[in-house]
């Protein structure tokens, strides 16, 4: 057996790679996708430098080792874990912000950044970095582009492949190739950074990254509405967006979220409490005001049972606190959280949540819905109080899911808005996807990792043997 680690250290250093025995190194076995299969990789290495990732992709092409690049280890469908005799590249010490430029609006950036802190550096400068995961506090902006993350601004300012205008990756063999641009448009040659951008780590390491800034909003605003059901909410929110309005974000929550965040949230949700919309505009303040009141009315007018609205920082917090705290409080409630991330047509975002009800209700497991409204990108989080490690529980869970999935199918909607695809739901690809599309999207990673060992089994389901004849 190939003893990588050991060649991997004799080529980089020793405090570059995380052996076997090395009390790290199941670490690097688990992210935070849910009911993870653990086995850690046969090493994680380091690397502090293109050349060093580089190297580390000709070794293990000649020996053919298979390598699953990782950022920070945040995502949630087992992009990062390593495949079993495989090593784990982690960017985690690239952490460098190469340049930020106030002239053309872009940074240059090591992928290991952590994204907020690349937000603060930009916003110290009054320059705006709009992609926001939740996770911005500990995910890197590489693994950011490696899945495409979105967040709740995603409405108003798109999804990280909207920033991303030129990228650096180490292909494996050892092949460096940069692409793309740093001009405000560009149509020259096909487009290889968009298509680079949510592979999920299956065609190369991206080493580098020049990404798109914005002037910062001259200011925000903040405005939390509470409904009995989700029929209200949902028809406040359908009236506004008919009306022309462009909140930056818009957010809703189910009974069920708001009941797990009732005891601990500082707003005393009204009793019957049934659905929440937090909305968020920014722009000139005279054309916020207007905004503000616009909001107000409607809500009002639509049978809102409280609306709340903040200007400053410090209260624009507390209202965002309510939202922020349905992931923790589900968390902590049970033993089994299944954090889907569906998206559907807009207007069928009511009908998807009744959907997700009925199959609580024909599988007796307990559900809370939350996300973006405004994309149709919903968070279905399944929840059970059962022992994680019982394989009947996992397939209970999986069977849950599989039947939300089938009614986001059945909407008109796809299995994944943010997160990606990894391995958790790669094997419900084909509800979605026609054997057509899968074949050519498995050509379209061979053309850039003709060897297969770039983070195989990723992303796509591999081919039936009856497709394989
Ligand atoms: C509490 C919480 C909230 C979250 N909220 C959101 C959210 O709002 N929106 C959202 O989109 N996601 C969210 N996520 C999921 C996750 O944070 C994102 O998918 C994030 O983009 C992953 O970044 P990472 O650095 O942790 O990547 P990792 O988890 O390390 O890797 C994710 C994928 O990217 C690949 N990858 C990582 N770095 C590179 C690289 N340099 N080159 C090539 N491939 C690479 C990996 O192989 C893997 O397939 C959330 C996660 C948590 C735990």
């Amino acid at each position: 057996m190939t003893d990588i680690a050991g060649i991997l250290e004799r080529e980089l250093g020793s405090a570059a790679v995380i052996g076997p025995g090395h009390e790290r190194l199941d670490d690097y076995g688990r992210d935070e996708s849910p009911l993870p299969e653990f086995h850690p990789p046969a090493c994680a290495v380091l690397v502090e430098s293109t050349e060093q990732a580089a190297a580390v992709l000709r070794i293990c092409k000649e020996r053919a080792v298979p390598v699953s690049p990782r950022g920070a280890g945040s995502g949630m469908c087992g992009g990062a874990l390593p495949v079993p005799g495989g090593i784990v590249l982690s960017t985690e010490r690239m952490t460098k912000i190469k340049e930020i430029d106030a002239g053309d609006l872009v940074a240059v950036v090591e992928p290991g950044v952590v994204t907020g802190v690349l937000q603060e550096a930009v916003e110290a400068q009054h320059m705006f970095y709009p992609p926001d995961p939740a996770s911005l506090a500990f995910c890197s902006i590489g693994g950011n582009a490696a899945t495409n993350a979105g967040g709740p601004r995603a409405f108003k300012y798109g999804v990280t492949r909207e920033y991303i205008l030129g990228l650096e990756v180490a292909l494996m063999g050892g092949e460096v190739l940069r692409c793309g641009r740093r001009t405000a448009k560009g149509v020259t040659g096909y487009d290889l950074v968009a298509g680079f951008v949510g592979t999920e780590g299956t065609f190369g390491v991206i080493t580098e990254l020049v990404v798109k800034l914005l002037p910062n909003p001259p200011a925000a605003a903040t405005v939390l509405a509470v409904f009995a059901d989700m029929a209200g909410a949902g028809a406040a929110i359908s009236a506004l967006l008919r009306e022309g309005l462009r909140p930056r974000v818009l957010e809703i929550a189910d009974k069920s979220s708001i009941d797990h965040v009732r005891p601990k949230s500082r707003y005393r949700f009204p009793a019957n409490a049934g659905a929440v919309v937090l909305l968020e505009v920014d722009g000139e303040p005279d054309a916020m005001a207007l905004m503000m009141e616009k909001i107000g009315v409607r809500c009002d007018d639509l049978g809102a049972l409280d609306v709340l609205a903040a200007h400053e920082p410090a209260d624009r917090r507390a209202l965002w606190e309510a939202r922020r705290l349905i992931s923790p409080s589900l968390k902590e409630a049970y033993r089994v959280k299944v954090n889907e991330d569906i998206c559907v047509p807009r207007g069928r975002i009511v009908e998807m949540i009744a959907r997700v009800q009925q199959v609580s209700l024909e599988t007796g497991i307990d559900t809370a819905v939350f996300g973006h409204a405004g994309d149709g990108n919903l968070h279905v989080n399944l929840l059970s109080h059962d022992d994680p490690d019982d394989p009947a529980v996992r397939t209970k869970m999986w069977a849950a899911a599989e039947r939300v999935f089938a009614h986001t199918i059945a909407l008109g909607g796809t299995l994944s808005g943010e997160h990606g695809i990894g391995t958790t739901k790669r094997d419900y690809m084909r509800m979605e996807q026609s054997e057509q599309v899968l074949e050519w999207q498995r050509r379209w990673k061979l053309m850039w990792d003709p060897s297969n060992l770039m983070n195989p089994g990723k992303k796509i389901p591999a081919r039936t043997k009856a497709c394989s004849e």
